[in-house]
């Protein structure tokens, strides 16, 4: 094992902290409170190519890979306030800038990635509904052939950037076989026919920063160059997509995590009550150590999804097990850093938002009962398989 940081992660880091200035937004605390994604930080982002890290080198990205990825996010995590924003940027890269990559044809990653290149296109990427959360292959949205293409009907829920999203890929019924290959990938252009998304992004506890909505699709025609992979293979993409999610996205709170903590010991530092620095009450010195704990356990955990990503095939309970300790860790390191700074960390700001946004995190890319039944399942046959080699 090498815990040594490679030049590349090193380069990137350094990059994102030089950008940090230009991302600190005076307004932030006004936006988040109208719950207002920002165009104008969005533009930085793309000026600095940010928004095609994982997108091969030829078509205008970086050709990161996920530990590469992940370091990113992390980064922009720490050093930019609006953690919307790194948000919006991190669903975009996960789960529609990735999958094109990996999965789409040498036609589409030319038309789309060129395009997202130049033209700082936000991507929206689709699968829940209203009655298929959790259980995606309750999922209602059908493509049904129609002469060379598809036509596209259903309605999608709590869609990350849909609202100022400039395309959308989309995950649809294609076949009734009760498996995970009953479900197809397709991509799309906002201004489509027939495509609608919700005027008013929805409100919500924390990551208000981010757009979120619904899109309609009624009666939608798409051709079959907009399918990304062969029909069927949208429940394996889908599938990559929420083990970068849950690796490189979380990255994103392990950054908020360690600003956090630097914030705490340095409130706890010079914060006297009964004549001495918070600090030096232990029950505040152990609660800033359980946060460092939490803090370097979810990190290592991300550090091994990541490598396994890089090192396919990758094992998906690596990365399940990953988003588990990181957005465990991010909610009750919230609550510790709210609790160290007193009443100072329950008025609007900086600490109280990071609690808010840490929310919301135990619920996308896999709910966490969800991943631990995952779990459980492969728990169970790695015991049998065990069992097996004893007798
Ligand atoms: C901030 C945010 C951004 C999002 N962005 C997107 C996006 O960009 N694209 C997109 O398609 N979706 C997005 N979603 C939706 C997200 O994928 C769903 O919220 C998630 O899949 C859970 O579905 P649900 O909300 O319907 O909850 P439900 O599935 O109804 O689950 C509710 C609770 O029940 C638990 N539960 C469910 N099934 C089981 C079970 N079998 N055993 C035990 N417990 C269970 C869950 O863990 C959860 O705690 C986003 C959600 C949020 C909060």
């Amino acid at each position: 094992m090498d815990f040594s940081i490679p030049a590349r992660h090193a380069r990137i880091t350094e990059e994102i902290l030089a950008l940090a200035p230009e991302l600190h937004d005076a307004q932030l605390q006004e936006r988040d409170r109208l719950g207002l994604f920002s165009r104008d930080l969005w533009g930085i982002l793309c000026r600095r190519g940010l928004h095609l890290l994982p997108a091969p080198e030829s078509l205008g990205g970086r050709g990161l890979g996920a530990a590469e990825l992940a370091a990113a996010l992390e980064a922009l995590g720490e050093h930019c306030d609006d953690t919307g924003l790194v948000f919006a940027l991190a669903a975009h890269l996960c789960a529609c800038v990735h999958p094109l990559a990996l999965h789409g044809s040498t036609e589409q990653k030319q038309h789309w990635l060129t395009r997202i290149a130049q033209g700082g296109l936000i991507g929206a990427h689709a699968i829940t509904e209203e009655q298929a959360g959790s259980d995606v292959n309750a999922m209602s949205t059908v493509a049904v052939r129609e002469g060379d293409g598809y036509r596209l009907d259903g309605v999608k829920r709590y869609i990350t950037n849909a609202p100022v999203c400039d395309f959308v890929v989309v995950h649809a019924r294609t076949g009734h076989s009760g498996s995970f290959l009953d479900f197809s990938t397709f991509i799309l252009e906002r201004k489509t026919p027939g495509l609608h998304i919700s005027a008013q992004p929805h409100e919500k506890v924390g990551l208000r920063t981010t757009a979120m909505g619904d899109i309609c699709f009624d009666a939608v025609r798409v051709d079959e160059s907009q399918r990304i992979g062969c029909e069927g293979s949208g429940g394996p993409i889908f599938q990559a997509s929420m083990e970068w999610e849950r690796t490189c996205l979380f990255a994103m709170y392990l950054g908020v995590m360690r600003r956090q903590l630097h914030q705490s010991c340095r409130r706890a530092e010079t914060r006297v009550q009964f004549d001495r620095p918070l600090i030096e009450h232990q029950a505040i010195a152990h609660r800033l150590a359980d946060m460092k704990v939490r803090l370097e356990a979810a990190r290592l955990a991300t550090a091994r999804a990541a490598w396994s990503l890089d090192h396919p095939p990758a094992d998906p309970s690596a990365s399940a097990v990953a988003k588990l300790l990181v957005s465990d860790a991010c909610i009750r390191n919230g609550l510790d850093a709210v609790h160290i700074h007193g009443a100072s960390g329950v008025l609007s700001g900086d600490i109280e938002r990071q609690l808010r946004n840490a929310i919301p995190s135990t619920l996308f890319s896999g709910a966490s009962e969800v991943l631990k039944n995952h779990l459980v399942r492969q728990l169970r046959g790695e015991c049998r398989r065990a069992s097996r080699g004893v007798e």
